[in-house]
């Protein structure tokens, strides 16, 4: 008799299987509509294919899941039939659609070749080398296509052959770039799998859907140019952008999303709106707001700082550097070295040996690893001769090491302790000592450590605590080239921070108190519809400091306290911050789009690391808690957010500009002037449009630079003492008193109210056509 295995199912429930049936057996004995509907299995957390035998699954143990704490079950492997409805399902489709792809690119154009074809957050690509190169003309045929071969809904059925004969195979099938990618990463796999669907046999570790036929709607995308694997030395291929769903109406839909993020791109619309710019003289990812997008970064910070008055925060202000000493101390170097910009020394050979000690640590690495720091070294412009044309780790090593000799020998510094040391590794410790005794600065990465010797810098008693230490700090990441986009992925921010040291006893108060407060700034802008994101450690990872029990204590309580609080939250292992774990709140705003903004993260770490102190109610010392939060992430990024969900078009209280005056004869201008200064007197930010201008391109002019009211004046509003409003939501108002629109005006901005043009007609609503002449 086969031997048996224990599966664990969502309900909680738990089936004895021989271990070789398969996921799909499962899935047919707990009813034949469930194994209809089946896409694939999760299996102990890995994706799997229906038809793959339940032995031939490797089951390492499985992860606890982040203190969930059911805990029945006792070795059972946890086991999930995925069906349309899991977001696991849909990257198996896409994948699965790519294979589909490549096999209708193969009949139609001889002689492809294929390198990768992932899913993506929104779709999947393959990356491919033909010539003559595909264009876009082609994807109907290749539609086509590939609509025959999802109708066939042949099988795509799973095999495995010994890594040797799997390269022999790649070989027969004429493709070079997987036969490169089993002699570079996967060779040092036993055996490897492939998916054959019909004549198209693909080298992939799958998962796959059962059959093509599984393919509800599909679309080609676009046409890209992308290096093979990721790396501009290799030959340029063609990467084939698509998108794939279970069906039709969620392709639709996808397709109108995708149109409507385009008109509310925040690149476009700040450049059109001069809100901000980016200038390469200035710096890559460096954001420079303009006197409109500054406006209303203002606005709401002048918000924020209200509402924090109001909740005990108290305001400081730190400088953008500090000592190198200060994040050693808080383990933000050298570990997060990769992200930061280079450090700054005194010394004449400090960066120089800095960075060639952060190589010479790092030794001998992987590809990927290697091509990350090559870069690294290429941006920071460490030129260490010999490096490039290395073959090993080892002579890249060396050729690091004669470049630090003649660093210190042109800088005159002695270090015989370098000098005599012969490993790598001792050298790199050696080279460490000796910076670490430099006087040093960093761009500040983050601003806890300084809100940190703030709170050290008087004794604390437990009655002063909670302190609350509010802040708009500016920090400093080095993002890579390719990362960065507009606002929301830069290299410099300002986050509305915030750092909260508490005593045990408080920590469920505040925590609470922080998740309201996100959760008012959120809906005051509209952004009410929301989940929760528990990012706890991945115990496997070494990126975080601490020990375990405080790690477990955070973890303990921050659960406890989304439970609480009766949030609906999913824990993700591996999204703590390397100092404790986190609450996200992931928004999604009016076209549907999913952005992760406020953060509320609880921490025992640093108080530890910097030894924090405060006196208790019995007279001994104790050590504080840390919070740290950002209702908003990063100013850059929660504008860039903010400017997409209102389609450049803010509510009046936000708006830079939010009245224009419009006059529609020249005789009309002095008194369209004293209207002007009457509202610029109330605190209105406007401006007066006297220009000779026919009214309706004016009009026009106005609406496509979003501003919330027009006052039309003419001599009819003149001899009335009148003004015709213009409303961007509801259109013409008609003519009414200076002091009523006033009122109403005043009215709207107090309540921060919300009036959004319907999705798609965003600044569109009315074309001025009444007032053309
Ligand atoms: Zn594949
Ligand atoms: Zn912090």
């Amino acid at each position: 008799m086969a031997k048996m295995l224990t599966l664990r199912l969502p309900d909680g429930s738990t089936k004895e299987v021989p271990v070789d049936s398969r996921p799909r057996d499962v899935a047919e004995s707990i009813g034949r509509r469930l194994a209809q509907a089946a896409i694939a299995a999760k299996v102990n957390g890995q994706v799997v294919d229906l038809d793959r035998e339940f032995l031939s699954i490797p089951l390492t143990p499985p992860s606890p899941p982040g203190g969930e704490g059911e805990g029945t079950g006792g070795d059972a492997v946890p086991f999930q039939v995925l069906t349309e409805k899991d977001r696991d399902s849909l990257d198996v489709l896409r994948h699965s659609c790519a294979h589909v792809m490549a096999r209708a690119v193969m009949r139609l154009f001889p002689g492809v070749q294929l390198a990768f074809g992932p899913a993506t957050e929104n779709g999947f690509y393959y990356d491919i080398d033909v010539t003559p190169p595909i264009k876009e003309e082609d994807f109907p045929r290749i539609e086509e296509e590939m609509r025959r071969v999802v109708k066939e809904a042949e099988p795509f059925e799973r095999f495995e052959r010994p890594t040797n004969e799997a390269r022999a195979l790649c070989e027969d099938l004429r493709q070079s770039y997987k036969v490169e990618h089993i002699d570079g990463d996967l060779k040092q796999f036993p055996t490897l799998s492939f998916y054959r669907q019909g004549e198209f046999i693909d080298l992939c570790r799958g998962p796959h859907i059962p059959h093509a036929g599984k393919v509800g709607a599909f679309k080609l995308m676009s046409i890209a140019g992308a290096y093979w694997k990721n790396d501009s030395s290799r030959k340029q291929l063609q990467r084939l952008y698509a998108t794939a769903f279970f069906n039709q109406k969620d392709l639709d839909a996808y397709l109108k999303q995708a149109e409507e993020a385009k008109k509310r791109d925040h690149r476009v619309l700040g450049k059109q709106l001069r809100l901000f710019t980016i200038s390469q003289s200035a710096g890559s990812g460096l954001i420079l707001w303009m006197p409109r997008g500054a406006t209303v970064r203002g606005l709401l910070e002048t918000f924020i700082k209200e509402e924090l008055l109001k909740r005990g925060y108290e305001p400081v202000y730190t400088p953008h550097i500090g000592r190198l000493e200060l994040y050693r101390t808080s383990g933000h170097f050298p570990y997060y070295r990769d992200a930061q910009y280079p450090p700054m020394y005194f010394h004449p050979a400090g960066s120089a040996l800095d960075l060639a000690q952060h190589r010479l640590a790092a030794g001998v690495l992987d590809d990927a690893k290697q091509q990350d720091l090559a870069r690294y070294m290429e941006l920071t412009r460490l030129d260490v001769p010999g490096y490039k044309e290395a073959k090993t780790g080892e002579q890249r090593l060396e050729a690091v090491h004669r470049y630090i000799l003649g660093v210190l020998d042109a800088m005159s510094v002695e270090l015989p302790a370098y000098r005599e040391a012969s490993t790598y590794p001792e050298r790199a410790q050696r080279l460490l000592a000796w910076l670490s005794e430099q006087e040093g600065y960093l761009l500040k990465p983050m601003n806890c450590p300084h809100h940190i010797q703030i709170y050290k810098a008087e004794p604390r008693s437990y009655r002063d605590l909670p302190v609350r230490l509010a802040e708009f700090g500016t920090v400093y990441r080095y993002e890579q080239t390719g990362e960065l986009s507009g606002m929301t992925r830069v290299r410099g921010f300002t986050q509305d921070d915030a750092h909260l040291f508490v005593t045990p006893e408080q920590i469920e108060a505040e925590m609470r108190g922080n998740i309201e407060l996100v959760l008012f700034i959120l809906s005051t802008l509209g952004l009410q519809d929301y989940r929760v994101r528990v990012g706890l450690r991945d115990p496997k990872s070494n990126k975080y400091v601490g020990s375990e029990e405080n790690w477990n204590n955070a973890e303990r309580t921050i659960l406890d306290i989304v439970k609480n609080v009766g949030m609906n939250y999913t824990p993700e292992v591996g999204e703590a911050a390397f100092y404790g774990p986190k609450i996200d709140f992931v928004v999604r705003d009016c076209i549907g789009r999913e952005w992760q903004l406020g953060t509320v993260q609880l921490d025992y770490n640093l108080p530890e690391r910097f030894q924090l102190e405060y006196v208790g109610a019995d007279n001994r010392t104790h050590r504080p808690v840390m919070i740290h939060r950002a209702p908003f992430g990063s100013m850059e990024r929660f504008v860039g957010i903010l400017i997409e969900h209102f389609a450049g078009a803010f509510p009046l209280w936000l708006a830079p500009e939010q009245i224009r005056i419009v006059t529609i004869s020249e005789k009309a201008v002095d008194y369209a002037r004293a209207v002007e200064k009457t509202f610029r007197d109330k605190g209105f930010r406007l401006s007066g449009d006297y220009r000779a201008e026919k009214i309706g391109h004016k009009v026009r002019e106005a609406q496509l630079e979003k501003v919330p009211y027009m006052l039309v004046i003419g001599e009819k509003e003149q001899a009335a003492g009148t003004v015709a409003v213009r409303d961007r939501v509801d259109g013409d108002l008609g003519a009414k008193p200076i002091a009523k629109v006033l009122e109403d005006l005043q009215r709207e901005v107090a309540e921060k109210r919300l009036r959004q043009i319907s999705i798609g007609t965003a600044g569109l609503a009315d074309t001025g056509a009444k007032y053309q002449d």
